[in-house]
C-alpha cells in the first residue's frame, strides 16, 4: 500500500452559539478547519482534520495548516501509510516543529491503517474501555449569570462535566466560578480554565477566594513556572493544558508533580501517534486526562472518540464532542452525543465518510434519516440526484416497514449510484 495522492479541503465551521470567548477577550465565530484526504494505490482514502482555535490560541492557524501540508505532502508520496513510525519520522525530518500540520496527515494514515486492518481505531489504540466516554461542555466567557444559565441548560441535555472559560478580571472570575458551581450537584465536575489569562498574583487571589469550592483549576498562567507556583499554593485539583505540548514538557511536569491531570489535544502534540505515546505514559504515571483537540468537526470528533474510548476509564476525565458546537456537518458516521456521552465507531478506521464541501443537502438528509432510523446507508458514494431518490425510498421503507420490494429498490438505487 503506497500513498499516491494527498488532497486538502478548507471548511468553515460556524459556531451554533455565534461566538466563543475565552481569556483576554479572545473569541472566534467561524472556525477555519482543514480536512486532508490521503489516497493510496489500492484506491482507499484516509481522512484527517486540523482546526486551530483561531490564530491566537496555540502557535497554529488555519492557512498555516494548509501551507504546511503543501510542504510535507510530497515527502509522503510513495510511503506506506500503515508504517506510522516511518511516516512520522519522515515528517519530523522534513519539517521542524509545526505539530498541528503533521497531525492531520498522521490521522489520515491511522484511518488507512484501520481500513486496511478492518478494525476501528479504538481497537488499534488499545481497546474500548466502557460503553461510552463522558464529555465535558465548554462554557464561553460571559457574565456569571449567563454562564450559570448555560451550565444549567447543558446539564439538562445530559452533561455532567463543565469547563468554564475564565482568565478575565479576578472578581468577575470568582463570581463566574461561584455561580456555575451553585447550579451543580456534588458529583458533577467543574473546571475553571483560565487559558493562561491570569498573572500569577491574580491566579493567587482567585484560588484563595474559591478555596471552599469543588473546582479544578486549569492552566492559570502563561508560563510553566507561574503555573507551578500556583499549584504549590493551592489545594484544588490542577490541570495543565497549553504548556504540555509534548513528551519533554510532560516529563518535566511529572517530575515536579505540577499537575493532577492534563488536557491532551491531538493536534497540539502532532497527531494520534504522539498523543497515544503521551496517553499511555500518563496512564502509567497515574495522570488523568481530558482527551480532545484544539477544535474541529466530525473527523476530529471521531478521532477524539477513538483515542478517549481506548483510554483506561480510571484516567480519563472527559472528552469533547466538538462537532456538536458547530452548524456544519462534514462527515457521515461521526459520533453523536447521547446524555453527555459519546462512543467510538465500530466501523474500520475512523469510521467516517467526509463531505468536505459541507453543502450537499441531499447527503445531509440521508445522514439524518440514517440517524433517526438506525439503518445504515451507503453515504458518500452517491451522486446528489440519486441520493435524493435513495432518501425517499429509504424513508418509505422505514415508515411502512415493507421488507420485500422497497428494500430491493433501495439496494438497486445503491448499486446504480455506485456505478
Ligand atoms: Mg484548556
Amino acid at each position: 500500500m503506497k500513498i499516491v495522492k494527498i488532497a486538502v479541503h478548507q471548511v468553515d465551521l460556524p459556531l451554533k452559539e455565534g461566538r466563543y470567548t475565552w481569556a483576554d477577550g479572545k473569541f472566534v465565530e467561524v472556525l477555519d478547519s482543514t480536512l486532508v484526504a490521503v489516497t493510496t494505490d489500492d484506491g482507499r482514502t484516509g481522512w484527517g482534520e486540523v482546526c486551530p482555535l483561531g490564530p491566537f490560541y496555540l502557535p497554529a492557524y488555519g492557512p498555516g495548516a494548509r501551507a504546511g501540508i503543501g510542504e510535507l505532502g510530497p515527502q509522503l508520496i510513495g510511503l506506506d501509510p500503515r508504517d506510522l513510525g516511518r511516516v512520522n519520522a519522515v515528517m519530523d525530518q522534513a519539517l521542524l516543529g509545526h505539530p498541528y500540520v503533521k497531525s492531520s496527515l498522521d490521522m489520515a494514515c491511522w484511518d488507512l491503517l484501520g481500513q486496511a486492518a478492518g478494525l476501528p481505531l479504538v481497537t488499534l489504540l488499545g481497546g474500548r474501555d466502557g460503553a461510552a466516554v463522558d464529555l465535558y461542555r465548554a462554557i464561553g466567557q460571559e457574565a456569571p449569570e449567563a454562564m450559570a444559565a448555560k451550565v444549567a441548560g447543558y446539564r439538562a441535555e445530559g452533561y455532567s462535566k463543565f469547563q468554564l472559560k475564565v482568565g478575565g478580571a479576578v472578581e468577575e472570575d470568582i463570581a463566574r466560578i461561584r455561580a456555575c458551581r451553585s447550579v451543580l450537584d456534588a458529583g458533577e465536575l467543574l473546571m475553571a480554565d483560565a487559558n493562561t489569562g491570569w498573572q500569577q498574583h491574580e491566579a493567587q487571589r482567585v484560588v484563595r477566594a474559591v478555596r471552599d469550592l469543588d473546582v479544578y483549576i486549569e492552566q492559570p498562567c502563561p508560563s510553566y513556572e507561574a503555573c507551578l507556583a500556583i499549584r504549590r499554593n493551592c489545594d484544588h485539583p490542577f490541570i495543565l493544558d497549553e504548556v504540555i505540548d509534548g513528551l519533554p514538557a510532560l516529563l518535566r511536569a511529572q517530575r515536579d508533580l505540577a499537575m493532577d491531570a492534563i488536557n491532551l489535544k491531538i493536534s497540539k502534540v502532532g497527531g494520534l501517534t504522539k498523543a497515544r505515546q503521551i496517553r499511555d505514559l500518563c496512564a502509567s504515571l497515574g495522570i488523568a486526562m481530558n482527551l480532545e483537540d484544539s477544535w474541529g468537526g466530525d473527523v476530529t470528533t471521531a478521532a477524539i472518540a477513538h483515542l478517549a474510548h481506548s483510554t483506561p476509564v480510571n484516567f480519563r476525565l472527559a472528552a469533547t464532542d466538538f462537532n456538536s458546537y458547530v452548524t456544519v456537518s462534514t462527515a457521515a458516521g461521526a459520533p453523536q452525543r447521547k446524555q453527555g456521552r459519546m462512543a467510538a465507531s465500530q466501523a474500520p478506521g475512523l469510521g467516517v465518510t467526509p463531505r468536505p464541501a459541507g453543502s450537499d443537502w441531499a447527503a445531509a438528509l440521508r445522514d439524518r434519516l440514517a440517524q433517526i432510523t438506525g439503518l445504515p446507508l451507503p453515504i458518500g458514494c452517491l451522486r446528489p440526484g440519486l441520493s435524493l431518490l435513495l432518501a425517499c425510498v429509504h424513508t418509505i421503507y422505514c415508515l411502512k416497514n415493507l421488507s420485500g420490494f422497497l428494500y430491493f429498490a433501495q439496494r438497486l438505487c445503491c448499486r446504480a449510484a455506485v456505478l
